[in-house]
This record gives C-alpha cells, sequence and structure tokens, in this order.
C-alpha cells in the first residue's frame, strides 16, 4: 500500500486489491476461509477467480452444479466474486453471459490457443514442436492475434497474465521486445481498449513488462493488480506489481478497482 501520488493523481488504491486468487475450489492450496484469513492479515481485499473451465474437469469449476456450488461459497464469504475463464475452452464460452450478472468481474486468459492446422498450442511450451521451431516469430504473430481475439470476443474485464509467452520462445531470444515488438503491443492494448478490457500486472509470472505497461498507460488502459496466487506464500502479495504499476506511473484513475 502506499499514499504517494503521482503527478498529483492519488495511488492510494494501489495494492490493496488482489483480484485474482485461487481456492481449493480448483487449482488452489488453501481454503476460502485460509485465504481470507491471510487475506485480512496483510490488509489486502481478495477477489477469487478460480478456474471456471472444462480443460481440467477433476480439478477445476467444469460444470453447472459445481458452478452454483463455487458463486454460493463466494456469496456467503468477505471476498469479491470471480472466475478465470479459458480462452477457447467451450464450457466457459458457453456460460460467460450468464456468469457476469453473478460475478463482480470476470478474468479471461490465454492457457492454449488454436494454430491455422487446428492443433493447439501452449503458452507453456518449453520446447517448440515442428515446423514451429523453424517458425518462431510466425507462433508468436499467431499468440498475439488470439489474445486480441480473446479481448474482442470474450465478455471479459481483465486479460490475466496478458502478455505471458512460452519459454521456448525466450530460450531463443530473451530480450521480450524481440517477440513483444512494438507494432504487436499497440495491436492488444488498441484492442483491449476498443474492448474496455483491463490488463492485469501479473505478480506471478513478473509481466507485463515496462515498454508495455507505459504505451498501455499513455493509451488510456487500465490495470488489475492480481497475485495469481495458489499457495499461501503467494495470495495477497503484490510487491512486484505494485512496483511495476509505480514505475509506469499508474494512478487510482487507471486501476479496475472494484467498488463493494
Ligand atoms: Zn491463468
Ligand atoms: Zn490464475
Amino acid at each position: 500500500m502506499t499514499d504517494e501520488s503521482v503527478g498529483g493523481e492519488s495511488t492510494r488504491r494501489l495494492g490493496t486489491q488482489d483480484l485474482h486468487v485461487h481456492t481449493n475450489m480448483s487449482d488452489g492450496d488453501l481454503s476460502l476461509e485460509e485465504l481470507v484469513g491471510v487475506a485480512n492479515r496483510l490488509g489486502v481485499t481478495i477477489g477469487v477467480a478460480d478456474h471456471v473451465s472444462s480443460r481440467n474437469r477433476a480439478m477445476f469449476v467444469s460444470d453447472r452444479v459445481r458452478l452454483e456450488a463455487y458463486l454460493d461459497t463466494l456469496d456467503a464469504a468477505p471476498v469479491l466474486r470471480s472466475a478465470e475463464l479459458c480462452w477457447c475452452d467451450p464450457f466457459g464460452s458457453e456460460i460467460a453471459e450468464s456468469l457476469r450478472g453473478q460475478c463482480d468481474y470476470l478474468v479471461g486468459s490465454n492457457h492454449g490457443f488454436p494454430l491455422p492446422d487446428g492443433t493447439f498450442a501452449s503458452p507453456w511450451w518449453r520446447e517448440l514442436p515442428t515446423p514451429w521451431g523453424e517458425r518462431p516469430q510466425e507462433l508468436m504473430e499467431v499468440m498475439v492475434r488470439n489474445l486480441c481475439d480473446m479481448v474482442a470476443r470474450m465478455p471479459i474485464d481483465i486479460a490475466a497474465h496478458p502478455t505471458f509467452m512460452p519459454a521456448a520462445l525466450l530460450a531463443i531470444e530473451d530480450d521480450v521486445e524481440a517477440w513483444w515488438i512494438s507494432e504487436r503491443e499497440d495491436r492488444f492494448i488498441e484492442a483491449a481498449l476498443a474492448n474496455d478490457v483491463a490488463f492485469e500486472i501479473s505478480n506471478r509470472y513478473r509481466l507485463p513488462h515496462d515498454r508495455f505497461l507505459r504505451k498501455a498507460r499513455e493509451a488510456g488502459a487500465r490495470f488489475s493488480l492480481g497475485s495469481d496466487g495458489h499457495h499461501a506464500d503467494q495470495v495477497a502479495r503484490l510487491d512486484w506489481a505494485v512496483a511495476a504499476a509505480s514505475r509506469a506511473e499508474v494512478t487510482d484513475r487507471q486501476l479496475f478497482y472494484v467498488e463493494r
């Protein structure tokens, strides 16, 4: 939390809401009760955004019955209600519109994206399968096009870990701006603005990078802070995200902030 201001604009709200936290209702470690305990101790308001997705049927909130139970549980707790939906998950797209009215906000994530041949790519790829080893920039381009489509098509408020990209690409060239070239940044920022989707500053993945944040802020984008915490030592921790937001001169006015 900070009481400073930037250019006369308050930054008091920066770091007071962690809008991306997981519980053991999907793949987090903590029960909702334990999570609330940690949040209270750290003085941070929590937005629970468990995975509502059929991509892992055993672990995620993957059907309507589980979704009802999930929402009832959140309703009874002193937390903001959300859900992390997967781009290209059929269950997510089926229920997203109705879920909007039952949540305080919705989070959308690229956890996999379709390739031109109909197969799926993973942003967690550590090695590039054929033929992408020979065409890494093309793969990046396909991913950025998917991100632009994601913010345009999903009825979400926040794009989680927005610039996350395969480690296999960073192993070829570790300068993130060699992949997030300026023109790709501009396109993604423009798409998010056009669809009123905020960019998450991810404490877990330590992104977006500074140039992206600064450009997005100058273009008028909004930002949320998220720990993407799954473990007790991650939830409600926003130190890196607050520092990154401060470097980009993000103030309360650019924050995606949920009034309670
Ligand atoms: Zn995610
Ligand atoms: Zn998450």
